[in-house]
């Protein structure tokens, strides 16, 4: 209680200072930060890893043979990511379950003691804290400092050049607290003078969201005292985005196109809403984010004659880049490398066996929440040279991703859950309360028609269970697990949640993965291990 209190109070101060603060937009300091990035990286490593015994990358740089000036030399001689894939391959470089601290970092035989706290900046006080979903493993929140709350008003300002939004009204479907990105959108838009017009959000229950509500509500007045323009959320009916469609379609009617910031999940639902009712939409650009925007997911948006554009956030990383207007086809965006370095490797997944071209991220900024050097955050993509003329070529953001997709954790309906805390209640919870063994119960994201769901695939051979009696006692599991509250929050809002009783998938040599998440199939070709979603062959 008393920590939630000191959150909020934190939050606060934070809020009213950046609602202070000027916007930051000068495209200079977007060219200075791209031309020192490599110096930067240096500059990072001799104050917090050199110079710090208990940063637990010293110790892999000396296991690994490599010193400061080595170091230097590399990345002068070879290039920041070269430099990078190099270290990787020797060891300097972190899984996420290690990063998570669920596993012991052992490098060279030695086991190196870790504290997650260590690879956090001390010179950033944290105001504005990511998501914090429960109890059971609360995670190491990422502190939001802010100069990069700041920092990002250059993003938006790359973005509304490249989209020429100067004419559209906003709109997003954000979380409410304890989500705080939905009210740093709405901040960041009324610096800038705009200001989001809409902002809808899913109500949950009195009992899990109802002090939410409240305090993002306070939080919204203090913004309106100070003459911020931040609209009250907006709550959803159950399982119903047609409001949503109804207000753009508004709008648009009085010659106000829109452009709408969600996850993919809400903008299928919003693009099927308005088919359904016959409502013009076309025009709208949603700008999405948190899960895999799959081709079919864009097809349904683009159908309601839209148009859609991904980019890629992670919480503990940072903003790793956005979609131009020229980017049509799959899930792949701008590496904004002024703040990032990100480099691949083949690797099988933890939890599927998959061998895929795993992603890693090093951040720059000297006020990043975190020094990471190649942390894996169990995402997967492919690099490569961006070839389009946009806004984001024309600073040197050239290279791109593609193909982006989470292989250890679920992000389904944009709330990531950590796969190791999925996979327990999986392996341990449910045949703890049902019966059953690992192997009996599964969890399978799938991309349906509109919108991402969770399927809890249950072996028959656990007895006869009513399926209501699994569907609450998974969820309320999961609202002990780090984000587990908001996603089972958002998963009864829109029925994206649902078990059936039948067996698990295997794979081909007969194993059974306790997840089967979206995108996986995509990379079929790389191993004979991946079961498909059309391949329901029982055991
Ligand atoms: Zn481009």
């Amino acid at each position: 209680m008393i920590r939630e209190l000191a959150y909020y109070a934190n939050m606060t101060r934070g809020v009213y200072r950046l609602l202070r603060s000027p916007m930051r937009a000068d495209a200079g300091i977007l060219q200075r930060q791209m031309a020192r990035r490599e110096s930067c990286f240096l500059e990072n490593a001799a104050q917090r890893v050199f110079a710090n015994p208990r940063n637990p990358y010293y110790e892999m740089f000396r296991l690994a043979g490599c010193t400061e000036g080595d170091l230097t030399e590399s990345v002068k001689r070879r290039g920041l990511e070269t430099t990078l894939s190099c270290l990787a391959a020797e060891g300097v470089c972190l899984s996420h379950d290690e990063f998570k601290g669920k596993m012991p970092l052992v490098r060279a035989g030695r086991h190196i003691p870790y504290n997650p706290s260590e690879l956090l900046n001390p010179a950033t006080r944290g105001y504005m804290e990511t998501v914090s979903g429960g109890s059971r493993s609360r995670g190491t929140p990422t502190r939001k400092s802010l100069e990069i709350n700041l920092y990002r008003d250059i993003y938006d300002e790359l973005r509304i050049r490249e989209f020429g939004l100067h004419k559209h009204a906003l709109v997003q479907i954000a979380p409410i607290l304890p989500s705080s990105g939905g009210l740093r959108n709405c901040i960041g838009r009324a610096r800038a003078g705009g200001g989001i017009e809409r902002w809808f959000a899913v109500r949950g229950t009195l009992r899990d969201s109802g002090h939410y509500r409240v305090l993002t509500n306070a939080l919204v007045a203090m913004c309106r005292l100070t003459g911020a323009s931040v609209p009250r959320p907006s709550y959803l009916p159950h399982n119903d985005f047609l409001p949503v469609a109804k207000w753009i379609a508004e709008r648009k009617r009085q010659g106000v196109p829109c452009a709408m910031r969600c996850s993919v999940s809400p903008a299928g639902r919003v693009a099927a809403a308005a088919r359904g009712a016959g409502l013009d939409i076309s025009g709208t650009i949603f700008f999405v984010g948190g899960e895999a925007l799959t081709e079919a997911r864009r097809a349904a948006i683009e159908s309601a004659g839209c148009e859609v554009y991904p980019g890629y956030v992670i919480s503990e990383v940072g903003v790793i880049g956005a979609s131009c207007r020229q980017m049509k086809t799959g899930d792949c965006v701008h590496v904004f490398s002024d703040a990032v370095a990100v480099v691949g490797r083949m690797r099988s997944a933890p939890l599927s066996g998959v061998e895929v071209p795993s992603l890693m991220f090093t951040n720059l900024l000297p006020f990043a929440s975190r020094f990471l050097i190649n942390a894996e955050m169990d995402d997967a993509g492919v690099l490569e040279p961006a070839t389009c003329q946009c806004e984001y070529s024309a600073v040197g953001m050239t290279t791109q991703i593609t193909n982006i997709f989470s292989y250890g954790k679920l992000s389904g309906q944009g709330i990531t859950l950590h796969g190791s805390d999925v996979v327990s209640i999986l392996e341990t919870s449910l045949p703890r309360r049902f019966g059953g063994a690992p192997g009996d119960y599964q969890l399978v994201e799938r991309e349906a028609e509109l919108q991402t769901e969770l399927v809890l695939r249950v072996s028959p051979r656990v007895g006869d269970i009513p399926a209501t009696d699994l569907h609450s006692f998974f969820l309320s599991e999961l609202r002990r697990c780090y984000g587990g509250t908001l996603a089972a929050r958002l998963w009864n809002h829109s029925e994206g949640f649902s078990v059936v009783r039948e067996e698990p998938w295997a794979t081909r040599s007969g194993k059974v993965h306790p997840l089967h998440v979206l995108g996986m199939p995509k990379y079929r070709h790389l191993a004979d291990e991946v079961p498909t979603f059309r391949q329901e062959r029982p055991v």
